[in-house]
């Protein structure tokens, strides 16, 4: 791992570091991913999110993202919706490897393992760019030494929108350090709304089926021993709340640890 960022220091006062993009991959006409430097003085944990953004007319313009890339790494990398119109990635989804990107120096967020008490299984339940603070967590070899099993869930509208998938079924399981934790522990399913798919189901209808369970042999969820992360839109996050409710979880904070812990993907407006 190397300590060196490439970018432009940012002055002590600053709130922000200013990256380089490194690459950009389009997964489809509304995601796209990217990487960036890192300054290595930014401290995060896996699952936390920070403002990025880019200057426009002198001003910075910020929104929320979570970190995708794992704190071990000396990059950043970013999941990121292109909203129509929207303020910041109508711009910033023509980013270009060598542009500058606007990084918040205090990353934040619930979505971390430290706010959940133990458990034996860890449930990491996302819906669209909510993979994102995800796919930071199933990188962290510290995950897989606290959790007997993890199970991904990733809830898409179509096919193309399951970003990563081929990292979670094929790179991460060969990969040098990770590869055999993520062979015996990782579980990642992958589920598709709105097109033909061999999982059909929404994450709250697997749950509430039993059909996760069955799929995985694995007991229905439960207080007791499992332990979930949901990150999503509003709506799910709101279903997925009272779901486990009704099942006796209890919704940890960053001052009080417990069962499950969620954070919003995007905010409505
Ligand atoms: C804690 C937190 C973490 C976030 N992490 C990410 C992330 O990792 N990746 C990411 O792309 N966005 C993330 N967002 C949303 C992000 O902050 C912006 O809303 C998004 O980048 C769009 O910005 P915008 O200025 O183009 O449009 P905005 O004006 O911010 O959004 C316009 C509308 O677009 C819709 N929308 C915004 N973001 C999304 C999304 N991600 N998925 C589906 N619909 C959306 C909403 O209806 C929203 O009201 C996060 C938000 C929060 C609160």
């Amino acid at each position: 791992m190397t300590t060196k960022s490439a970018a432009a220091p940012a002055a002590p006062s600053s709130k922000f570091h200013h990256e380089r993009v490194l690459s950009v991959h389009h997964w489809t006409d509304r995601l796209f991913s990217f990487t960036t430097t890192r300054d290595m003085s930014l401290r995060f944990a896996n699952g936390h999110f920070t403002m990025i953004g880019l200057v426009v007319d002198g001003k910075p313009l910020l929104r929320a993202y979570s970190i995708a890339s794992a704190n071990h790494e000396d990059h950043l990398e970013f999941l990121s919706i292109k909203v129509h119109n929207g303020p910041l990635t109508s711009r910033l989804q023509h980013i270009r490897p060598g542009d500058s990107l606007v990084v918040g120096r205090k990353p934040t967020g619930t979505l971390v393992v430290d706010y959940l008490r133990p458990g034996r299984r860890l449930y990491l339940l996302a819906t669209g760019t909510g993979l994102a603070p995800f796919l930071a967590i199933v990188r962290d070899p510290e995950v897989y030494e606290r959790y007997e099993q993890i199970v991904l869930v990733h809830g898409v509208r179509q096919k193309d929108e399951l970003a990563y998938h081929d990292m979670l079924t094929e790179h991460l399981p060969s990969h040098e350090y990770l590869g055999e934790l993520v062979r015996e522990k990782l579980r990642y399913v992958p589920t598709v709304t709105r097109e033909p798919y061999r999982r059909m189901m929404r994450i709250p209808q697997l749950i509430r089926s039993g059909a996760l369970a069955t799929e995985l042999q694995l007991p229905e969820m439960n207080a007791a021993d499992d332990r979930v992360m949901i990150c999503g839109s509003p709506a799910m996050l709101r279903e997925l709340k009272d779901l486990l409710e009704q099942r006796g979880f209890v919704e940890g904070s960053t001052t009080a640890p417990g069962d499950y812990v969620v954070e919003r993907a995007f905010v409505e407006q």
